[in-house]
């Protein structure tokens, strides 16, 4: 995949971590379910949650695929 910004090739890798990752419009304490327009990546108290991802590391940018995953949309 190529950078959206500077069009070098992206490296792939994973967007790992713990527990709960969602995208959020507005900032809000963190709730169960997601709210209209967002939409929660991983909500899992027991093991690590990993994303397919491509990062740039020219321009600081990663790009989260997550059309593998069962995904809750708010
Ligand atoms: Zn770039």
């Amino acid at each position: 995949m190529d950078c959206p910004k500077c069009n070098n090739e992206m490296e792939q890798g994973y967007l790992q971590g713990m527990r709960r990752v969602a995208w959020v419009k507005n900032k809000h304490k963190v709730s169960l379910l997601p709210k209209q327009g967002e939409v929660l990546l991983e909500n899992n108290n027991v093991k690590d949650f990993l994303l397919k991802a491509w990062i740039c590391k020219n321009c600081k940018k990663i790009i989260i695929d997550y059309s593998n995953k069962e995904i809750r949309e708010g």
